[in-house]
């Protein structure tokens, strides 16, 4: 197919077939060097051009990965945020509960105190008696523990409705106890009233009893006379005491009792204090019980500074000893 020519031309013979006369093509030698050259190059174009298109590939299939990897985390990232909502939701009703729980124990407590409160007052007020029984012990438990267990919707949902009860029963039992509440405690200072209003202190700082209660040989006359209270010896200007807390009825003077008080008290209750050497109080006064009320004297019928104590119940002298003791 082909002769060459030593010098600088080739000559290329095509013969086709027999029927064809044979072609010839001269090319300098220059020029078949190049072919294989032309050849390289346009194959090594080609091959920086398909470099150039898989990269740009590569690119993009680089970018679509990235951007799906971002979807994919995003989707992750709001399952993990659904997820924790949920847990925090859950945390929430198991907080919810659990105060519900120790709101209920409080108010029971309350109620429970509530019921001492009127025992308290049943016992110590005879006037009054009212109130029905409710009470329940407070178990109270700092130390948990145990193993885990995991929670399912339905447990929470369960939860979320007995909190709801629970928290339906505390507003039932607050209403009770608005309205009980204030009466028992109208209840209880009544009865703090009648307390401390009942005459028991010892009138005077001396306890030398000079005189007692009941029949006795007058002291002026010798003869046999009723005493209306008991004669209690001490020194002049000596502090005297309310037996208990009361209002005083009368501060007065007379030629037997000398200078006296009368303190009124609670359910029929009175009592006397004769032969003061001084009054320090007024008439309408409200006096605690323990409070100086006088100044122990010998004013009056008396033989000596002492002080006549006398407690009246109903308008009838009785032995204040009981009361006093
Ligand atoms: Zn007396």
């Amino acid at each position: 197919m082909k002769s060459a020519n030593v010098n600088q031309r080739l000559t290329l013979l095509v013969m086709r077939d027999a029927q064809h006369a044979v072609k010839q093509i001269h090319l300098s030698k220059h020029l078949l060097m190049a072919i294989p050259a032309v050849a390289v190059l346009s194959l090594s174009g080609l091959v920086v051009a398909m470099q150039a298109h898989s990269s740009q590939v590569v690119s993009q299939l680089e970018q679509q990965v990235s951007v799906e990897t971002l979807k994919n985390r995003q989707v992750q990232l709001t399952l993990s945020n659904r997820e924790q909502s949920m847990e925090r939701l859950q945390n929430e009703i198991i907080n919810l509960s659990s105060q519900a729980k120790t709101m209920k124990l409080k108010m029971d407590t309350v109620d429970e105190l509530e019921q001492q409160l009127k025992e308290f007052i049943n016992k110590h007020n005879t006037t009054r008696v009212s109130g029905k029984a409710s009470s329940q012990s407070i178990n109270d438990s700092e130390h948990v523990g145990g193993e885990y267990i995991a929670v399912h919707d339905s447990d929470m949902l369960d939860l979320a409705k007995e909190t709801k009860d629970d928290f339906q029963e505390m507003r039932k039992l607050l209403d009770e106890m608005q309205l009980k509440v204030p009466n028992t405690l109208e209840q209880a200072q009544e009865t703090q009233i009648q307390i401390s209003g009942t005459p028991t202190i010892w009138p005077t700082v001396s306890k030398v009893m000079t005189s007692s209660f009941g029949y006795r040989t007058d002291p002026f006359t010798g003869r046999a006379a009723f005493h209306a209270g008991i004669d209690i010896a001490g020194d002049e200007g000596g502090p005297v005491y309310a037996a208990g807390s009361g209002i005083v009825v009368t501060t007065e003077e007379s030629g037997a009792r000398g200078r006296y008080i009368i303190i009124e008290h609670p359910n029929g209750l009175q009592t006397w204090y004769m032969h003061l050497s001084r009054i320090e109080v007024s008439v309408g006064d409200s006096v605690d019980k323990g409070s100086k009320i006088a100044r122990l004297g010998s004013t009056g019928r008396s033989t000596g500074p002492h002080l006549h104590f006398q407690v009246v119940k109903d308008d009838k002298p009785v032995n204040p000893l009981p009361y006093v003791k």
